[in-house]
């Protein structure tokens, strides 16, 4: 009995020193030991593992206090690498990436002339194929391919239930991955990853409840509570944008009724905008576009709305609103003390963001403590499949770094059709 609890003792102290040397990049060994507090002889015996396992260096030596100037530990980004995928309506990013996120090579391709679920996977294959081949040298040293997409994700089946965003329903996308590769393979919805990165690279890397909100199209969130992802019950978990905020309202596809995404979403806006334009309305939303329902996108409503056109203001007021009315009931229900939005809505539209921080402080619980701060995540320095790809990293730093399975290319035949075409 001792015996097992030991293991799992020396397991989390592993799992704590690498993600302590993960994140500061350069440390002392008697800094981890001073962090963990835990013994410096443990310490060494788990860094020597590291160092054996060729996940650590000893960068050089310190500045002595007096005695044997201490050894510096420096983490081998390149020790493994990481393929990163993010799927959205536009487009396919594959990044491939060290264990420090940076990147070595990405290949991007457009969606939106590509209709279907196999089409746009057997492109990914194709690209992901193209990107292996380029790289030889660190083809051996992959830990798994992480891919996010917008939608219920079932995380441990690797099925993607339903994207409304990508219009795709029980697509199998682990399991076709799994015809041509061997090794890891998460399959994650895309505001869970973005969740997931903020946690380990952004703004929430040290804030226990925040929430992420995705802001495209369609309406996504995430929470992470006490620093873990939420999942649910049955990985569903973060479906604000089917959250009913009408009690008559349209019928949604999700099956119910008045939902969130009718309302507030990129969709919804365009729809709204589309309506002034057949109504032939005089706004600038009707001139920006000739006339032409159909030039309506998201675009010309931001413009119009710059030029104080009436429609577009009022268009984006009814959604910021709506959109507040959910989101303050997540706040008084979870007390987060960040949001952090991503999306094109929240990048290109500041005229919505201060309409919606504005309707937040109207429509939130007075006697709740603090002000919740609403920020845009950082769009410089991440990519959106490094959100993905933190599932394969977190992986192995919850395994202490031991490595039992690399990607494969299960079948050189088709390493070698994909190739040439
Ligand atoms: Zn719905």
């Amino acid at each position: 009995m001792q015996k097992v609890d030991k293991s799992i003792v020396n397991m989390a102290n592993k799992v704590n020193i690498l993600r302590i040397l993960w994140e500061s990049q350069c440390i002392y060994r008697a800094e981890i030991a001073r962090m963990t507090g835990l013994s410096q002889p443990t310490v060494m015996k788990i860094v020597d593992e590291f160092i054996d396992r060729g996940l650590v260096n000893i960068s050089g030596k310190g500045v002595s206090s007096g005695g044997k100037p201490p050894l510096m530990l420096e983490f081998k980004w390149d020790a493994y690498y990481i393929i990163g995928v993010d799927i959205n309506e536009y487009r396919i990013e594959i990044v491939l990436m060290d264990l420090g996120f940076h990147v070595v090579d990405t290949r991007i391709q457009d969606n939106r002339e590509i209709d279907t679920s196999e089409t746009i996977l057997k492109r990914l294959v194709e690209e992901i194929m193209f990107l292996l081949g380029n790289h030889p040298d660190k083809k051996e040293r992959i830990l798994g391919i992480g891919v996010g997409i917008p939608g219920i994700v079932d995380a441990q089946r690797g099925v993607v239930v339903n994207s409304t965003e990508l219009n795709w329903k029980d697509v199998k996308v682990k399991e076709y991955l799994l015809q041509y590769f061997e090794g890891k393979i998460t399959i994650e919805d895309s505001t869970r990853a973005l969740a997931l990165e903020e946690k380990i690279l952004g703004r929430g890397r040290n804030v226990k409840n925040f929430l992420c909100l995705s802001l495209g199209s369609s309406i996504g969130s995430a929470l992470v509570m006490n620093g873990e992802l939420c999942y649910g019950s049955s990985s569903a978990s973060g479906q604000i944008g089917h959250m009913a905020v009408e009690r008559r309202g349209e019928a949604c596809s999700c099956g119910n009724y008045g939902c969130l995404d009718l309302y507030a979403s990129g969709r919804a806006i365009q729809l709204e905008a589309k309506k002034i334009v057949r109504e032939h309305a005089e706004s600038q939303i009707t001139d920006l576009v000739y006339g032409d329902p159909e030039k309506v996108d998201l675009n010309i409503v931001f413009e119009a709305a710059m030029g104080n056109d009436s429609d577009a203001l009022a268009i984006l007021e009814k959604a910021a609103d709506y959109l507040a009315m959910a989101v303050a009931g997540i706040i008084n229900l979870t007390d987060p003390e960040l949001i952090i939005c991503e999306g094109k809505i929240c990048r290109e539209c500041d005229i919505f963001m201060k309409m919606f921080k504005k309707y937040i402080r109207r429509r939130r619980m007075r006697y709740v403590g603090r002000e919740v701060e609403i920020i845009i995540s950082d769009p410089k320095s991440y990519m959106s499949s490094f959100g993905s790809a933190s599932f394969i990293l977190e992986r192995f730093i919850q395994a202490g770094g031991e490595v039992k399975e690399l990607l494969r290319i299960k079948n050189t035949e088709h390493e070698h059709i994909i190739y040439v075409s």
